[in-house]
């Protein structure tokens, strides 16, 4: 009688333990698969509050977003990707069109140009001869962006006085200083070319490096 309650004992507790055991392992299973999980968004988390960091730290050193329109508010753009370079042109043409002493131009990439408002253009004559297009405000006339038609497609460029904060972006060459006007003294610190730089020994490397990018791009 004595063993077949001792069985019957062993039984019971079989029949209890076995599943109390294997819902513990089950239990342990899902904590450490939960962990896991967590540790996997924290490290997800983490790298992307880094990226985020790190953007709004190298936004904030370009002054970037670049905001400005035209005169009557009509056009409004908004540059997010760190311009290629700056320079103010000193030419004759860029004299008439500014109606003033010179243009700054900056030159970026155009998935980075956001603009809102309409725009019209014209096709007007360059140094080399193959032109470029101005676009411009329809009621006000500012003279907001431009494509020179040898520039691979993709690049444009901006019409520096028409930012919000015009200083947030200061010239990094001054060209064509032969056609200058007189009266006007430039800054020693920054370089000056009597006519075009070249790119290749002007422009910072990076720029160089986006700018050749987008050249094979264009032409593949
Ligand atoms: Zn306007
Ligand atoms: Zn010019």
């Amino acid at each position: 009688m004595s063993i077949i309650l001792q069985q019957l004992a062993n039984g019971i507790t079989v029949f209890f333990a076995i599943p109390i055991f294997l819902n513990q392992l089950a239990l342990i299973a899902k904590r450490s698969f939960k962990n896991r999980n967590s540790v996997f968004l924290y490290i997800i988390h983490h790298s992307l509050v880094i990226i985020y960091e790190r953007g709004k730290r190298m936004l904030k050193e370009n002054n970037l977003p670049l905001i400005g329109g035209c005169s009557c508010g009509q056009v409004r753009y908004e540059l997010t990707e760190k311009p290629l370079f700056t320079h103010a042109c000193h030419c004759t043409d860029c004299q008439r069109s500014t109606g003033s002493g010179f243009v700054i131009h900056t030159l970026t990439i155009k998935s980075g140009f956001k603009i809102t408002g309409e725009t019209k253009s014209t096709t007007l004559p360059t140094g080399s001869g193959a032109g470029y297009n101005p676009h411009f405000c329809p009621k006000c006339g500012t003279f907001v962006w431009c494509e020179y038609h040898v520039a691979p497609k993709g690049f444009v460029v901006l019409r520096t006085g028409t930012l919000d904060k015009p200083n947030d972006i200061q010239p990094q060459a001054h060209i064509f200083t032969t056609q200058k006007l007189p009266w006007l003294s430039l800054p020693e610190n920054v370089p000056h070319f009597p006519e075009m730089y070249n790119r290749k020994e002007t422009w910072p490397k990076e720029s160089n490096q986006r700018m050749d990018r987008l050249a094979a791009n264009s032409s593949s």
